[in-house]
Formats: C-alpha cells, structure tokens, sequence
C-alpha cells in the first residue's frame, strides 16, 4: 500500500497541513492502493508565499541558467522513467506501451523548453521601441489525471523558462507519479521556492491558485465546466489564464481515401488513450456512399482491438481511471442505444472474460446524427460515432458545428484537397493522414476547447507579458 503524506513547499518535503486522507485506486482491478494526504488551502497559501518570494531573484536569471536547470530536470525524470511507467500502469491503467511513451513524453517536453529557450530572443526592436518579454510573476499549474506527469512537466518546463515561479496543483488522482516527479525535480537542484508541489482538492488548493492575488498567471488543463469557473475567479485579479479543455474531435473520411488505412487509423485516433484523450476524434465523419464498407471495416478491426489487463502489451485501451468514469461512460452508451444510434461494436457492461476493474467494451455507434447527445458531448472514454455526409460543404459543416474546437483529423489520397479541407476547419491542430505530434507547434482549442497555447514558443510567450521601452 502505498502512503503519500508529504507536499513540496519551498524546496523541502512537508507535512501538509491539511489531513484529509484520499483513496488512491488500481482502475484495472478496482482495489484500493493506499491514499494520500491532501493539502488545504494553507498550504496553498504557503505555497504561493514560497513562490512569490523567489519570483524576483529567479525572475532576473540569465537564459543560460535556465536552460541548464531545465536540462538538469530533464535529466531527472529520465532517470526514472520505469518508475514512473509502472506507477502511470498502476494508478491510471494506461496500456504499457501508452504508459511507456506518456513517461518519456514527461522527460521530453523538458527537454523541449530548452531547446525553445536557447532560441528565444527576449527583446526585440519595434520602430522606436525596445519590445522586451517579462516573465508575469507566480504561475498556478493545474493538472487532470489523464496525463498528470506530461502536464506537470510540460507546464512547468515553460513557465520556468519564462522566468516565472509556479505552484504546481496536480489531479489529487495521479499521487503516485506526482510523488515520483517530485522526487526526481528535487534532485534537480532548483533554488527553493522556484517550483512547490500541492496535491489537494480542486474546490480547495484549486479555488486558492485561481483566486489568489499573487497568482498573476494560471495555466489549466481539464474540463470545459471547471475551465470557465477558473476564468470566472481569475477576473477578479485579472489574471493571463491558459485553458486546454474537452473536445469532440472530427475525423474527417474523403471519399477518396483508402478504407484499409483510414479505418485503422480513426480507431487509433479515437481510442488513443483508452479513450481518455481530450484530443481522442470520437466523431468519424464519413461518406453516406461508403458507410457500408466503413461499417464492415470497422467491425473487423475492432475484432483486433483488446480491452483488459493493460500490462499485457497486446492491450490498446485500458481501464477508465475511477468508478465514476466508468458509469459516466457506460451512461452515453446507454444514450446511443435510446437515442438511436445504430451499435455496430460494443455495448453496454464489462468486455468479456473480464470480471473486475473499471472496463468498458470498445464501443462504435454508426448512423448516429450530429444532434444526438453522444455526438455532441465529450464522453471520455472508447465510445465513438460514425456520421455520414452527402458532400464535402456538408463534412465541413458538421465538422465545425460543435462547442469545441481542438482537434481534427483528414484521411484523405489527395494530400492537396485534404489541406484545402483544413484551411476550413475549427480546430488548434488539423492532423492529416497522420496521428503524429510536434512539440514546437502551438497546441490549443477554438471555441469552448479552451483559450491560448502550450508548446514552443507561443507556450513560452504565454508566460510573459511584452513591455515597450522607448528612448
Ligand atoms: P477536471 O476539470 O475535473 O479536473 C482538472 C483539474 O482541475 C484537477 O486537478 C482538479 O482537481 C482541478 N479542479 C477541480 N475543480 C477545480 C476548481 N473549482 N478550481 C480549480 N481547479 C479545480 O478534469 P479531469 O476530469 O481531471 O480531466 C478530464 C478533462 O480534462 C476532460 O474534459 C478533458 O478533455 C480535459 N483535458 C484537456 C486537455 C487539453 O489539452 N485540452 C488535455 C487533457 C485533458
């Protein structure tokens, strides 16, 4: 069993003050791992003060200095990237090979801040004025679960190379990477107070960081209904809010693609994660000539897909993360079913042969309407739509026409038609052809899918304010 009864406040490991204990689950059998104690608003408060006073000797650290501290911390969380595979396996239940790439994936976007950094110009000559780029003061980093080590380490590595302190509020879910991360950033060798660590509640450690007057800058990643109660208390104090929220991502089929590849390549887009991906395109738009073949295709691939024990590496989608998940989950499929969808895979329950743990069946809905609940919603979990289309203005249409706005997917033959097709498109990242990631471009949503970017240099740029000087 494991016990986490420590936060990271000013460079040392503490007992927190607040003494709620928290369950800490295995989603793949649904038995308790043991429990962390979670801090209370002090220790945000405490927090905060710790990065408020190492704000200015930090804030006026030379680029170099940085750039060794965020290769020092890359160094780190390399160094244990076993541990914190087995503890993404054990806590969140990612499939092995998922949790293996989310670990180094924790390392690497360090590594990428860096490189961001050395090539960051910091003062830039505008007609008559010196345009220089000031870090904004204490950031507050709050993370989800469904990536808590990336999301802790991606924040932080761009807030740092800004030159901001932060107080990290990680999902009080994923204790068990966020100890490790912790660990291995300490050993780091920061100055106190630089970084400080709070697992606690989101109504509490949470509503501190987004209200607080000596937060100037808050960077979210969760859902849509907390991102708008964090810029509703952030408005107070006026603060620079970054909000990376849900999605209902588009996979656009042209009539021109080739089934074989594409209808492989929409069931990787849409269960990556298990599922549990806010950038997942749940949404698989599709010719009405060709629904036929895509239902056919669909129900052969989805023979090879595996849902169960995510340590086995023929697994592609694990567990849902908590209880709770699995039955909101399980409630959109039942919605499909009495709303009409036509169930071509899947369906309500456990998969079979399985008796424990939070599992859903990998389920597809075809003929389903872009009103239904199931096609408007972000369910979070394996359950995807397949949608027809009669022409290509009418694809673009339902492809736009939803509150979200962060991901869209084009599976085309004609590489020249399908960039056209994304000129079109409401969405922060247009993916053709390809489920590839880059970490230099921008990454972000439209609409309610959040405000701002994270990656490169307009991640960095999302930690500064510009300052004019003229002489
Ligand atoms: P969530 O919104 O419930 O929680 C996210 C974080 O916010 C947690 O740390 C939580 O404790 C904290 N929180 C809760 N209430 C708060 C409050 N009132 N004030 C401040 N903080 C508060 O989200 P989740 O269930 O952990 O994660 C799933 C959601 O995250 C999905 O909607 C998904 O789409 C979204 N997500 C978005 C991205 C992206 O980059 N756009 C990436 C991953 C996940």
């Amino acid at each position: 069993m494991h016990h986490i009864d420590h936060v990271y406040i000013n460079g040392a490991f503490v007992t927190p003050h607040g003494e709620e204990l928290f369950e800490l689950f295995n989603p793949a059998t649904g038995q308790s791992i043991g429990q962390v104690r979670l801090a209370d608003e002090l220790d945000a408060k405490g927090a905060i003060a710790a990065a408020k006073q190492a704000f200015p000797e930090f804030s006026r650290s030379t680029k170099s200095l940085r750039v060794t501290h965020l290769r020092h911390m890359h160094a780190a969380i390399q160094s244990v990237e076993d541990e914190l595979t087995e503890a993404i396996i054990e806590e969140y239940g990612a499939p092995i090979s998922r949790a293996r790439w989310m670990a180094k994936h924790a390392a690497g976007v360090l590594e990428d801040a860096a490189v961001v950094l050395e090539e960051y110009t910091f003062s830039r000559r505008i007609g008559i004025a010196e345009v220089v780029m000031q870090p904004l003061g204490v950031a507050g980093l709050i993370t989800p679960w469904n990536s808590n080590a990336g999301f802790i380490c991606g924040k932080l590595a761009a807030a740092l190379a800004a030159g901001c302190t932060a107080v990290i509020k990680p999902s009080e879910m994923s204790a068990l990477q966020t100890a490790i991360v912790t660990r291995a950033l300490h050993k780091a060798g920061l100055p106190p107070g630089v970084f400080n660590i709070v697992t606690g509640r989101g109504e509490t450690v949470g509503v501190v960081l987004s209200s607080h007057p000596d937060i100037a800058k808050v960077s979210f990643t969760g859902s849509t209904a907390i991102g708008k109660s964090i810029l509703g208390s952030g408005a107070q104090t006026l603060k620079r809010v970054t909000l990376e929220l849900g999605g209902k991502s588009p996979v656009l089929i042209l009539e021109d693609a080739d089934l074989s590849a594409a209808v492989p390549m929409a069931i990787q887009a849409g269960f990556m994660n298990s599922g549990q991906a806010c950038i997942a395109g749940t949404r698989i738009l599709v010719p009405e000539q060709r629904l036929a073949e895509v239902e056919t295709l669909m129900i052969e691939e989805l023979a090879k897909v595996r849902a169960g024990d995510p340590r086995d590496p023929d697994t592609s989608v694990g567990p849902m993360v908590s209880l709770k998940q699995w039955e909101r989950v399980q409630r959109y499929i039942q919605l499909g079913i009495e709303e009409g969808a036509h169930l071509v895979v899947g369906g309500p329950g456990l998969p079979e042969g399985i008796k424990a743990g939070w599992f859903v069946r990998p389920t597809v809905f075809s003929r389903v309407t872009n009103q239904m609940t199931i096609a408007r919603e972000e369910i979070f979990g394996p359950v995807l739509s397949i949608i027809t289309y009669a022409n290509e203005e009418e694809a673009i249409s339902i492809a736009n026409d939803t509150p979200y706005g962060l991901q869209a997917y084009i599976l085309s033959s004609d590489p020249a038609r399908a960039r056209k097709l994304a000129s079109r498109i409401d969405a922060g990242r247009v993916l053709i052809n390809t489920l590839a990631h880059e970490p230099r471009a921008p990454f972000g949503g439209f609409k309610q899918s959040g405000i701002g970017r994270e990656y490169g240099t307009f991640g960095l740029e999302a930690f500064l304010e510009p300052k004019s000087i003229l002489s």
